[in-house]
């Protein structure tokens, strides 16, 4: 169930602690107990881990596409062969209900196979050239050291979507993954290496983002940064790369609204809402976070809704029939907590969930209720912040252009979805909605490997998944080839005696 082998970091292809000798504990959120010791990296140990992954660049590179993927193919693979272990560690190292992270996991390994099948297709073009004889083209290079910093919510495929990609096209990589999910992380290190991966194209150092994050992003030998995670961690990482003019790729909050019309199939909205909302506990960042209804059929919503949400089972993950686990940590329940108070109070009610739980089971754990919201408006706290916990907030409006309104009146915009089946009002919300993902009929979560992923305005910028990530990881040269090997009319000509 648990890892066997000790948690170590992967720098040069060896398993090793930290250099200063520190560690950490991961906690199981079902049980606020410790399960794993972790190595806490520092400064030296990422210096030793670029200066790793700058070392196996040039080979790592030469290698063709084809044999990289081949690689990255062995590894989603394997994977897939051991699925059941690793959900099984992501449950215990982030709570995730055991059916949800088999999804997870089993997502990892499409991303790794769907990135492992772009390798053989890593097209670019050639440019019918101005001039005669001559043969204009463009090459893609690899960027060439990576930074991958990932948040714990999805932490095997959000690790996978960077770790995939980039590898594939010829970068190397250094890889920190957040401290709350540093375990399930090192499994998909495990699995590069059993692939076979040459040690330094894939270094993992675990430890905490201002001392391991800090130190990764301010090291100059990086080349590029994918950053998941909180808009406000993303746009310090964004001020330090701008002078550097390094690449970058930010996937960052959300405050996601789903709207249900008033012809909407109400019970099939208010069963996709629910898993929009209280899946990963609400720690999604495309979680459904404001429910958006048409008045006409707002409290027949609200009720079958409500009543749905206090059915839903909540426990240990590793229980088959449990739909929602805990949050990730103490002091995420209180966070959550503190919001559900801040809704109180500014005039929001409370129509299921509402707290914690105090049995046995459930106590010592970091559960909250999943909690739903009515009479909210979109200027409280409870719609303006990402709350990121089982806590939603139904609003009404008188038509579909408001809703869209009230959608579009946050700072973010990553995820949307509507529920209707009147073609206007979906393409109403298509032409309308500012965010990166619009979901018809559908919750706002379950993303595609083939199709883009990512946000706008403060919910980040550049898409990961789909053909996307080859023009991120990939630089593009533009090659000239001259093969009349003769003078063109704009030389100066011979020098003058
Ligand atoms: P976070 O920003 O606190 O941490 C994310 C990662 O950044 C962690 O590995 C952390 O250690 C590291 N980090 C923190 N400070 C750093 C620094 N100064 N320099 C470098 N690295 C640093 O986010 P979190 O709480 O782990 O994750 C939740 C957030 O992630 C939510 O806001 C959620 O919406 C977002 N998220 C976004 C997406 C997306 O694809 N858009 C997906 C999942 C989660």
């Amino acid at each position: 169930m648990e890892s066997k082998i000790p948690m170590k970091m992967y720098i040069d292809g060896q398993w090793v602690g930290s250099s200063s000798g520190r560690e950490f504990a991961a906690i199981d959120p079902a049980t606020g107990e410790e399960f794993e010791r972790v190595p806490k990296g520092n400064e030296e140990d990422v210096k030793a881990a670029v200066d790793a992954a700058i070392a196996a660049q040039r080979s790592w590179r030469n290698i063709p596409a084809s044999q990289r993927g081949d690689y990255v193919l062995r590894a989603g693979l394997l994977v897939r062969e051991q699925l059941e272990a690793i959900a099984r560690i992501d449950v215990k190292n982030v709570g995730k209900p055991i059916r949800e992270a088999r999804r997870e996991v089993g997502a990892a390994a499409t991303a790794a196979i769907y990135f492992s099948g772009m390798a053989r297709r890593m097209y670019s073009n050639v440019v019918d050239s101005e001039q005669p004889e001559k043969f204009t083209m463009v090459v893609r290079r690899p960027v060439g050291v990576v930074g991958v910093i990932t948040p714990w919510n999805d932490p095997a495929s959000l690790g996978m979507w960077g770790l995939a990609p980039a590898l594939m096209t010829g970068n190397t990589v250094v890889f920190k993954p957040s401290s709350n999910s540093a375990v399930i992380s090192a499994e998909l290190v495990r699995v590069f290496e059993k692939a076979g991966l040459p040690k330094g194209v894939l270094n993992m150092v675990t430890g905490g983002g201002g001392e391991v994050g800090e130190a990764l992003i301010k090291n100059g030998g990086i080349n590029m940064t994918v950053f998941t995670g909180e808009s406000a961690t993303g746009r310090h990482i964004a001020e330090v790369n701008a002078p550097l003019f390094r690449r970058q790729v930010m996937e960052l909050g959300g405050k996601n609204a789903l709207i249900v019309a008033k012809d909407a199939e109400l019970e099939v909205a208010a069963r996709a809402a629910l898993y929009a909302a209280f899946s990963s506990a609400g720690q999604k960042c495309t979680a459904a976070s404001r429910i958006i209804v048409e008045e006409q059929v707002a409290d027949k919503f609200s009720r079958l809704f409500a009543e749905q949400a206090s059915k839903l089972v909540v426990g240990s993950g590793l229980r088959e029939d449990v739909d929602v686990g805990p949050v990730i940590s103490r002091s995420q329940q209180e966070n959550a907590l503190d919001y559900i108070k801040a809704g109180e109070s500014e005039g929001a009610v409370v129509l299921a969930g509402g707290g914690t739980y105090e049995d046995e089971e459930r106590r010592k754990g970091f559960f909250v209720k999943p909690t739903v919201f009515g009479s909210a408006r979109n200027d409280m706290k409870i719609a303006r912040d990402e709350i990121f916990a089982p806590v939603t907030a139904i609003m009404t409006v008188s038509d579909i252009d408001e809703a869209i309104e009230v959608a579009n009146d946050t700072r973010y915009g990553l995820s949307s979805a509507i529920y209707t089946k009147d073609i206007k009002n979906v393409f109403k919300a298509i032409d309308g909605i500012d965010a990166g993902m619009t979901f018809v009929n559908q919750g706002t979560v379950g993303p595609e490997v083939g199709a883009p992923f990512g946000g706008a305005k403060d919910s980040g910028f550049g898409r990961e998944l789909g053909e996307e990530a080859l023009e991120h990881f990939t630089e593009k040269k533009t090659v000239f080839i001259d093969y009349s090997y003769g003078d063109r009319p704009w030389y100066f000509g011979l020098p003058r005696g």
